[in-house]
């Protein structure tokens, strides 16, 4: 009980500043309609809390397309192109690293953009999640020249340098730990988004829980479950849609 207690102290220090903290969530690599997402879909509808799905382009099916035709209130995002790594062996893994020219790269994404209109028309948001979170900085002042608005990493976005006519809102609290790939534990990750309360007190940054439906077991499940028991539709904690975030227009907000 002490790890919940940890984030109940820290929503009243929000209080007591009067202020309220914003989280959004993000789940990553939906390609098919799967029983995983049909659990996803449902614990999103049960908490109506909102959800960005990050799907990936090449490999998404016309089923997706279907099943989440009966999910409205789901923004969904572009991850990547193909969800293929090409970092040499040894390297971490990376689609969109600087190990191909930028052209190539570009030109996989804008194929990608198009494949995710044709599927699911404007709730496809023109925003960028880089599958393993990993994106070359070299590649990131093009991607408004392309038409997206929005980039989605992990960590604090002071790591990529703001650019203009594009809004980065990123994930913070993974549900994962990918050494085990297992659930990271109850009480790790709620220090971890106790931790990135506090530093949202004074930076204001919208803080990411990122889950990975097609990957997570049944402690993880159970943590997001009881997660948004806590704090979904709750006074004192504003729980953001990504249409919303990305639409802010403020260029690191
Ligand atoms: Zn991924």
């Amino acid at each position: 009980m002490r790890s919940w207690a940890i984030l109940e102290e820290e929503l009243a220090l929000w209080r007591e500043s009067g202020r309220a903290p914003v989280l959004w969530w993000r789940d990553d690599d939906a390609a098919e309609a799967t029983p995983a997402l049909d659990r996803l879909l449902a614990l999103q509808r049960t908490h109506e809390v909102p959800l960005a799905l990050a799907v990936v382009p090449a490999s998404a099916t016309p089923a997706l397309a279907e099943r989440l035709a009966q999910a409205p209130g789901i923004d969904l995002l572009q991850h990547g192109y193909a969800h293929t790594n090409h970092a040499p062996a040894g390297d971490k893994k990376a689609e969109l690293g600087a190990h191909r020219p930028a052209m190539i790269v570009l030109g996989e994404l804008g194929t990608g953009r198009m494949a995710l209109e044709r599927l699911f028309g404007p709730r496809a948001l023109p925003v960028l999640v880089p599958p393993w979170n990993r994106i070359t900085p070299g590649l990131v002042p093009a991607l408004p020249e392309i038409g997206y608005c929005g980039l989605s990493t992990f960590g604090i976005r002071q790591r990529v340098r703001p650019v203009s006519g594009l809004v980065q809102v990123n994930t913070h609290i993974d549900l994962i730990d990918w050494k085990t790939r297992r659930f990271a534990g109850e009480e790790a990750v709620l220090a971890i988004l106790a931790t990135a309360l506090a530093a949202a007190r004074s930076t204001g940054e919208p803080l990411g829980l990122l889950s990975h439906h097609l990957a997570m077991d049944e402690p993880a499940w159970s943590f997001l479950q009881s997660l948004w028991d806590m704090v979904g539709n709750k006074p004192g904690v504003k729980i953001a849609s990504a249409h919303d975030l990305f639409a802010s227009g403020e260029p690191r907000a």
